[in-house]
């Protein structure tokens, strides 16, 4: 098979992957922990890479299906570089089988190619558009390791930040590689316990926790997210389960973001409701955990931070927009604790003007 498109023109998208070895006569992919053994022809899991004339190509480099500045906070990344804007980019395609997947349109399909965009024209369009750092987001990030890498190093140059928003399932090798480039923040998804993991998202999350371990210990800003989803994971026991390995393995600093589903995909139980919400965030805090925050409930207090040793409330957020930040050089000015996180403003100033826009 040659790197051509459907239409037999060289395709951009196609490129040799980065992280492979030769096994067996076939070629196994070292993106993620799937570790797809492929033989000439075949597809991986994610069917975004192709083992071609016996050496292993992304289908999707450069492939952006949809593009959007957005508010740091939709990530969500609420304690890092609050208030900024970063560019965003998804592309096609994951390595999870989640049935409830938010994102199935561009998750669920094929490469399916899109506007290409060259990592250069990333950066730049991310300075014009006056954002503050870049995320690679939407679908599953780790699939773009190659044009994320490229990213990262462009951006880092010019005094942007790069994140990440993943199920974290990425091998470690390929981590190791995005903190090199310039990976500054990750909100990874820990989406229940070993066995929903295993049963509904075909994975082990086991996996997910090391690498939220090495990029903690790596020196990246960490926060996590729950979709409380029930009859899945919105029992009291798992929450707790996840709320007390955040606490243990990351640290009580580690936001935790428990987020409401809505049906989507191949799931039609009912919205999560907002009582569900609530009865986690208090699992969260009653397991030790400075900041949870419930998501996807525009309006909710749970939105908010509040300075987890005076209580009073430091950052107001409303649908994902800083409202007011109170937090001064990453104090609370009231009893002076420090708040954990990256990039707070500093005495004096506000968080810039926020926005929210889709190019395609
Ligand atoms: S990135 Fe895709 S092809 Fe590679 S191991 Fe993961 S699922 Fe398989």
């Amino acid at each position: 098979m040659e790197k051509r498109d459907r239409s037999g023109q060289e395709s951009p998208f196609i490129r040799e992957a980065l992280l492979q070895e030769p096994a067996d006569g076939k070629v196994r992919c070292l993106t993620c922990e799937r570790r797809c053994l492929l033989a000439e022809g075949q597809a991986g899991w994610c069917r975004t890479r192709r083992n071609i004339g016996g050496r292993l190509h992304t289908l999707i480099y450069g492939a952006v299906s949809s593009l959007s500045a957005n508010p740091i906070e939709k990530k969500p990344l609420y304690h890092f570089h609050p208030g900024t804007v970063a560019l965003t980019a998804g592309s096609w395609g994951c390595n999870f089988d989640c049935p409830w997947c938010q994102n199935w349109d561009i998750s669920k399909s094929p490469p399916a190619g899109g506007r290409f965009m060259t990592p250069a024209q990333f950066v730049a369009e991310t300075v014009r558009r006056g954002c503050q750092g870049t995320s690679i987001s939407f679908n599953e990030p780790t699939l773009s390791l190659e044009w994320s890498l490229e990213i990262f190093r462009l951006a880092r140059a010019r005094g942007l930040y790069n994140t990440y928003v993943s199920n974290g399932y990425m091998t470690a090798r390929a981590l190791e590689l995005l903190v090199e480039a310039g990976l500054e923040a990750m909100n990874v998804d820990v989406k229940g316990d070993a066995q929903t993991v295993r049963r509904y998202c075909g994975t082990e999350v086991e996996v997910v926790w090391r690498n939220c371990r090495l990029a903690k210990a790596a020196g990246v800003w960490l926060e996590v997210t729950t979709l409380v989803i029930p009859g899945v994971n919105d029992d009291a026991d798992t929450l707790r389960g996840i709320a007390g390995r955040i606490a243990g393995e990351l640290g009580p600093e580690t936001p935790w973001h428990v987020s409401g589903y809505y049906p989507a995909y191949r799931f039609t139980a009912p919205p999560t409701p907002v009582g569900t919400l609530e009865q986690a965030q208090a699992i969260g805090k009653e397991a030790g955990l400075d900041y949870v925050y419930v998501g996807n409930v525009v309006g909710h207090p749970g939105e908010n931070t509040t300075c987890p040793q005076c209580g009073r409330r430091l950052v107001e957020r409303f649908g994902l927009r800083v409202r007011r930040c109170d937090v001064v050089a990453g104090c609370c000015p009231h009893c002076g604790r420090r708040i954990a996180g990256v990039g707070w403003p500093g005495p004096g100033q506000t968080t810039p003007q926020i926005f929210n826009e889709s190019f395609s």
